[in-house]
């Protein structure tokens, strides 16, 4: 009987210690966030994949075939429905906060996040952006503000002296009696460069906050439907910054967060064309980091997951009709630059006989030459412009990012409606969103329920109190 008992202890001496040998740390991290990213966008995107004629060459979201999965509730502390603000606090530092708040508590305490405790382990980090690099989602990893302070923000974004921060833009570069934040950055050690080419002439140097060439007249990066190819997009600051932080000398590996923050801006004013093709680049900004795991799958870790949903996009409009996600390969612009070229169109006098008019929806929606419009349809669309163009009433259809044409806003919402799809509004939803993760330790996410745990169990791997 003694004698068992002693086995009994041996053996479990030994699993513990087997145990805490086979824990490991992740040697590289990366945090996706799909800014917006619901279910329904990353099921839409993977549909559109699969029956839209899709040419990109995915033919399946790559972090679907993750096998850890899960769903994550994302309330702030004051309102079910949260803002990227209170969720990217949640995401960065494990704590609840209130709608507007960055990196502090309700009670404005400054939160840590752990893209922080990782710099002070000796981690090199980058903060990777399809929007501006001081907004709230990057902002919580490393500022502690109200989200209005956009230039104390950006400011603590130089303070971070974080390795690689990229985005379109910084939000508010200049402030009265203030140095002007590209006189700040450069003064604590970035350098700036700007675009594809501003990168390559600069890729040898030591901190880097990379922007877009042309920010004057958009605050964040052309949306992925519609930029020229040439330009730079989130796909190519991932790859950059992978390489810039893997030749960091003397860090014990690096941390990447990288968002796709356009998903949102797509889905405030319900542009469905526009929110798949921002949901791809960001599939496609996540493989990269798959590659880069694929390489290196002891020491990788990748988690996914979103801050919250945007527009309460819904698969099936109504009547168990059929979906047709090629007809998301019609829409040539998005909402608000088919609006922006109306208007213009409108103020010049070229849209003033209907059929001019819905020539130009036609070329850039598909509707009437590719996609059946029924007499009702196009009465209800006839009585839009008779409204807004020929008795120019001044109504514009208002959502936080845009204000749309009405004519525009309902040939889209009809370009939607037979995709079959609809939206429950132009806002954020309180619904779960998705988490998926790969590799060294991922298992340990497997269990994560609240957009809190995610930072959390990110300590608990890497040993941080
Ligand atoms: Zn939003």
């Amino acid at each position: 009987m003694k004698k068992t008992v002693q086995l009994w202890i041996v053996a479990l001496v030994v699993a513990l210690c087997s145990t805490s040998l086979s824990a490991k740390t992740p040697k590289y991290i990366f945090f996706c966030i799909g800014d917006g990213m619901s279910f329904s966008h990353v099921l839409a995107t993977q549909l559109y994949y699969e029956h839209g004629n899709y040419k990109a060459g995915n033919e399946s979201i790559a972090f679907l075939d993750f096998p850890v999965h899960s769903a994550v509730r994302t309330h702030a502390n004051n309102s079910l429905i949260t803002c990227s603000a209170a969720a990217a606090t949640a995401l960065a530092t494990g704590h609840k906060t209130n709608i507007d708040h960055v990196g502090i508590s309700p009670d404005k305490k400054p939160l840590t996040s752990i893209a922080k405790q990782l710099r002070d382990k000796g981690y090199a980090i980058g903060l990777v952006t399809s929007g501006q690099i001081d907004d709230a989602t990057p902002a919580a990893f490393y500022a502690s503000q109200m989200r209005k302070e956009a230039y104390l923000i950006g400011k603590e974004g130089a303070d971070s002296q974080f390795d690689f921060l990229a985005g379109s833009a910084l939000k508010q570069p200049y402030a009265p009696s203030q140095p002007s934040l590209y006189d700040y950055y450069r003064q604590q050690g970035y350098t700036i460069c700007r675009g594809i080419d501003g990168y390559n002439a600069n890729r040898a140097t030591g901190k880097m906050l990379l922007l877009d060439t042309d920010t004057a007249s958009r605050s964040w990066l052309p949306y992925a439907l519609e930029r020229k190819p040439e330009a730079m997009g989130l796909e190519f600051m991932v790859q950059a910054g992978i390489d810039k932080l893997y030749r960091e000398k003397g860090k014990k590996g690096f941390f990447m967060m990288i968002e796709g923050a356009s998903i949102d801006h797509a889905s405030h004013p319900d542009d469905l064309a526009t929110a798949i093709f921002e949901t791809a680049e960001f599939d496609r900004s996540v493989r990269i980091a798959y590659e880069f795991y694929k390489k290196h799958p002891d020491e990788t870790l990748i988690i996914v997951t979103a801050d919250h949903e945007t527009g309460g996009l819904t698969m099936g409009e109504t009547n168990m009709r059929p979906f047709y996600w090629e007809y998301v390969n019609y829409q040539t612009l998005s909402k608000e630059s088919l609006s922006d070229l109306f208007r213009s169109l409108k103020k010049n006098g070229q849209v003033d006989s209907w059929e001019k008019a819905r020539k130009v929806l036609a070329d850039h929606t598909g509707l009437w030459t590719k996609i059946p419009v029924n007499a009702g349809e196009e009465a209800a669309l006839m009585q839009c412009y008779y409204r807004t163009v020929i008795q120019k009433s001044k109504e514009q259809e208002v959502t936080l990012y845009a204000q749309t044409e009405p004519l525009v806003a309902q040939a889209i919402a009809l370009l939607d409606k037979k995709i079959g799809v609809a939206w429950s509004s132009t806002s954020h939803t309180g619904g779960f969103v998705p988490f998926y993760a790969i590799g060294c330790e991922a298992t340990r996410f497997a269990t994560v329920g609240d957009n809190t745990d995610i930072p959390q169990t990110i300590r608990k791997i890497m040993k941080i109190k």
